[in-house]
């Protein structure tokens, strides 16, 4: 009897949808070649850097929030995909260009170019409801676009949205916000320091991209006031940058009002305050689904939402080692398409989906950071991996991840400069 192969549309050709396509193609017995929809001209999502900001020739939004200067803040032992490492010749924080290169072997390692359709947007992702029993039932219709306008609907099995979440920037609401004189900027336009030489610079939010931006703005030369309302930083940071507390208001003649009462002024109010989800191609109501700025819900194993189990959103979670994560994502996702996986009724999967919700809640999480994992994630992979019977994250990348975390928070400056080996788990067990 000929074997019926499932469809599978990947929207976005990034790391989570080079994997999807990745894994995907290594199971010819049970699935198509995907269609992997591309909206840009080029593979690697984020890690493709464009220097121009705003729009494309095309009129289309620039997706990467990629800084010309950035290294990786993840050594290549911990980011690369568990199945693909990096050169062995290569340091352990590389540059951006690097994590493009990287991509693109993996791409042509596993002959995922043919697949991708590029510069075509997905506009339309629904679902066709063919029979009563949803979960077993649901194709997908797809509509796309090309440069040309030329749109095209088409049915599959699934769809596995690879979209990304770091291109939407989200800007708190700060009152009076529209009395600032000086230039208001987003990190998602930032591309180098230098047009900010000889500037006052206040840069809100001290995570990766705040502390990052404020350490290259001060060696261009700026003067940088890092507001955050986090406990006060105390490791050592590079002279030039003060810290204060949030931003609270800007006054009717323009200068900065912070919480602790002070006042002063900038050139440039810098907002590296993360991003919020968009999917425009998705209608959330007609997926059960809740899209918030800082959510996605309800969302079972942080993927499928219970009333549509064939739409797997790969790579939703933050603070998460990103590459090895969507490769357990995305192993789980084809397991529960090719029935290896049994999925329990939707009214468990929505319990399920309300009790680990609900115990984050317990543990302090605040709303906008439920998708947050931290520690978890290890726990996540490996119940993913268990279920679905494919080789679990080795230990060492855990251990390694948590020793680069402990010297970020010592030496944010200069931490890259370490160059790890990846050494073996057993080895690792001895240092400990
Ligand atoms: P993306 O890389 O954003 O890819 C999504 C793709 O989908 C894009 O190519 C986009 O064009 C396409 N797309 C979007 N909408 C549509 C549509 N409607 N139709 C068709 N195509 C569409 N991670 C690390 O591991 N280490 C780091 O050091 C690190 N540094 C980072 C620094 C910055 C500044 C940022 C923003 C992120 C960083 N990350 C880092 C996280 C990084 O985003 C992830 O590692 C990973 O690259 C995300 O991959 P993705 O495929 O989910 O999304």
């Amino acid at each position: 009897m000929k074997m019926v192969l499932q469809r599978v549309a990947v929207v976005g050709a990034g790391a989570a949808g080079l994997c999807a396509a990745r894994h995907i193609l290594s199971r010819p017995n049970s699935f198509a070649c995907p269609v992997v929809f591309e909206l840009t001209d080029n593979i690697g999502g984020t890690w493709c850097y464009v220097e121009r900001i705003g729009q494309d020739d095309h009129g289309r939004p620039i997706h990467s929030s990629m800084y010309r200067d950035l290294r990786t803040n993840l050594p290549k032992e911990v980011m690369a995909f568990p199945d693909f490492p990096f050169d062995p010749q290569l340091s352990s924080f590389l540059p951006h260009q690097e994590i493009q290169k990287y991509l693109k072997k993996y791409c042509h390692a596993h002959n995922i170019w043919p697949q991708i359709r590029f510069n075509t947007m997905v506009e339309k992702v629904k679902p066709v409801v063919l029979a009563k029993e949803v979960e077993k039932n649901t194709m997908w219709e797809v509509t796309s676009c090309d440069l040309s306008g030329h749109q095209k609907t088409e049915i599959f099995d699934s769809v596995f949205v690879c979209s990304g979440h770091y291109s939407e920037p989200y800007i708190p609401n700060v009152p009076g916000m529209k009395n600032f004189k000086g230039k208001l900027l987003h990190s998602h336009l930032y591309r180098y320091a230098e047009p900010f030489s000889g500037q006052s610079v206040v840069v809100l939010g001290a995570k990766a991209s705040g502390l990052d931006i404020s350490i290259e703005l001060v060696k261009a030369g700026a003067k940088v006031t890092l507001s955050h309302g986090r406990p006060r930083l105390t490791f050592p940071l590079p002279s030039g940058i003060r810290q204060s507390s949030p931003v609270v208001a800007i006054e009717d003649n323009g200068s900065i009002r912070f919480q602790d009462g002070s006042v002063d002024q900038a050139d440039t109010l810098m907002f590296c305050t993360g991003y919020k989800f968009r999917f425009p191609f998705l209608d959330a109501d007609q997926l059960g689904l809740k899209i918030q700025d800082h959510m996605v819900s309800p969302l079972y194993r942080y993927m499928m939402p219970p009333a549509f189990p064939s739409l797997f959103f790969i790579s939703i979670c933050k603070m998460i080692c990103p590459f090895p994560n969507f490769n357990c994502q995305v192993q789980f996702a084809l397991a529960v398409l090719d029935g290896s996986v049994s999925l329990p009724s939707r009214a468990e999967m929505e319990d399920d989906v309300h009790r680990v919700l609900r115990d984050k809640v317990d543990r302090g999480f605040q709303q906008r950071h439920l998708l947050d994992m931290f520690e978890d994630q290890w726990e996540y992979c490996d119940m993913l991996a268990r279920t679905a019977g494919f080789p679990p994250l080795p230990p060492v990348i855990q251990g390694l991840y948590k020793e680069v975390w402990r010297q970020r928070q010592v030496h944010p400056e200069n931490y890259r400069s370490h160059n790890y080996r990846l050494i073996s788990d057993s080895q690792w067990e001895l240092l400990k």
